[in-house]
């Protein structure tokens, strides 16, 4: 029976809420995970794929910068961007992916490198997310 609400929520929109058993999140300082009647807890979120599981099954969300907070049993994900897999566009991250490699590898001298790595990171993560929901729906 799950027993933590988890909210994920950008500036545009409600992405998720839903009552869940155990989220995972990609915290800036490093992953982290939650259950039922944990403490509360702040962190600032990195880019990554947060994953939350209901009735034994794994659902992932990608998410880029922003806060977590844990709160009586509640998981309040205030996230810049959101996207679950449905959203997610693989074309455009493939491309964005491209973009970045390009600059990393041929204008290294006049790049700025960690916004070319937080593309790249951005661009991996979504097809993760992607990928792992398409595998995991033909099983
Ligand atoms: P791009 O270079 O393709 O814009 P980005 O990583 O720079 O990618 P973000 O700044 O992370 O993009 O996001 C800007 C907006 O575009 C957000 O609303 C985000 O949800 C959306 N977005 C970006 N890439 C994708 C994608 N591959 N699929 C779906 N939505 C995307």
């Amino acid at each position: 029976m799950a027993q933590l609400l988890l909210e994920i929520v950008t500036p545009d929109k409600l992405v998720l809420s839903q009552d869940v058993d155990y989220v995972g999140a990609p915290g800036l300082l490093g992953e982290f995970g939650v259950m039922a009647n944990h403490i509360p807890f702040l962190s600032a979120l990195g880019i990554g794929s947060l994953m939350y599981k209901v009735g034994g099954k794994a659902n992932y969300v990608f998410v880029s910068g922003g806060f977590a907070e844990v709160s009586g049993n509640k998981v309040t994900i205030l996230a810049e961007v959101a996207e679950r897999p449905e959203d997610i566009d693989v074309e455009r991250a493939r491309k964005a992916q491209d973009r970045a490699k390009q600059r990393l590898d041929r204008e290294r001298e006049k790049v700025d490198f960690a916004r070319a790595q937080a593309a790249m990171q951005r661009a991996f993560y979504r097809m993760k997310v992607r990928d792992t929901a398409t595998s995991t729906a033909s099983h």
